[in-house]
C-alpha cells in the first residue's frame, strides 16, 4: 500500500487539481508512461534516479523514437536543460509528497523545479512510496536532508559537502552546496495544463 491513508491522500491531490495514477511497481509505471506519451511527442527529463535509473525512461523512450532531452546525458548540460523545459512533456520525481498533497522539492540549479512550475504543459512525476511523508513541511525537509541529500552528494562526487561525509546536514556554506532553492507546489500552476502524479507502491529513488 502506498500509504496507510491512501484514500485521503488521493482525495487531497485530486482536489488540488493533480491527475492521480496508482500503480503497483516500476514496470507498471513505465507502461503508463508509454500509454500517455505519444510517439511523436518530445520529452524533457529532470534529474531523477527514479525516472532515469529505476524506470529507465530516457533510454526506453529514446529507443521508441521519442525526442528526449536530459542534462544527465548531454555534453552541453545547460542547452539540454533548456530544451527539456520546452518539450511536450517533463518527467521527474518529487523529493517529498506531504500528507496534505503538497509537493516539496529542493534544487541546486533550479531547472527541475522551474519546469514543474512554468512548464512544459504536461508534467508527470513518478513517486515511490518512500517519498511519502506522513506530516508537514518540517517533516518533508527533514526527509530530504536525511534521505536525499547525503546519497546525492556521494553520487555526484561533491566531496566537500558535510552531508555526504557524515550523513547529516550542516546547513553548509560550501560552493558545492546543493540546497539553493526550495519549492512547495500547492496546486499546479496555470502554465501546466496536465499535471500527472504516478504513485508507485514500491520504494524508488531517494
Ligand atoms: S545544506 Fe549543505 S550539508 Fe545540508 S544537505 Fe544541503 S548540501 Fe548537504
Amino acid at each position: 500500500m502506498f500509504c496507510s491513508n491512501y484514500e485521503a491522500l488521493e482525495s487531497a491531490l485530486t482536489k488540488r487539481g493533480f491527475i492521480v495514477h496508482s500503480v503497483k511497481d516500476a514496470e507498471e509505471a513505465r507502461q503508463l508512461a508509454f500509454s500517455l506519451i505519444k510517439k511523436d511527442e518530445s520529452v524533457g527529463f529532470g534529474g531523477s534516479v527514479t525516472v532515469q535509473n529505476d524506470l529507465d525512461l530516457y533510454n526506453r523512450l529514446s529507443e521508441r523514437g521519442n525526442k528526449v532531452y536530459s542534462h544527465w546525458y548531454a555534453s552541453d548540460r545547460s542547452r539540454a536543460q533548456d530544451d527539456a523545459g520546452k518539450a511536450n512533456w517533463y518527467l521527474a520525481s518529487t523529493n517529498a509528497l506531504l500528507s496534505d498533497g503538497r509537493l516539496l522539492n529542493i534544487d541546486g540549479t533550479g531547472n527541475r523545479v522551474a519546469s514543474m512550475v512554468i512548464g512544459p504543459e504536461k508534467v508527470m512525476l513518478f513517486i515511490g512510496k518512500n517519498k511519502f511523508v506522513d506530516g508537514g513541511l518540517d517533516d518533508g525537509i527533514a526527509r530530504i536532508k536525511r534521505e536525499t541529500c547525503p546519497p546525492n552528494a556521494r553520487r555526484l562526487k561533491l566531496d566537500k559537502l558535510p552531508c555526504g561525509i557524515t550523513g547529516h546536514c550542516a546547513d553548509c556554506n560550501s560552493a558545492q552546496r546543493m540546497c539553493r532553492v526550495t519549492t512547495i507546489i500547492e496546486y499546479p500552476t496555470r502554465a501546466i495544463k496536465k499535471f500527472h502524479l504516478v504513485l508507485i507502491d514500491e520504494d524508488l529513488g531517494r
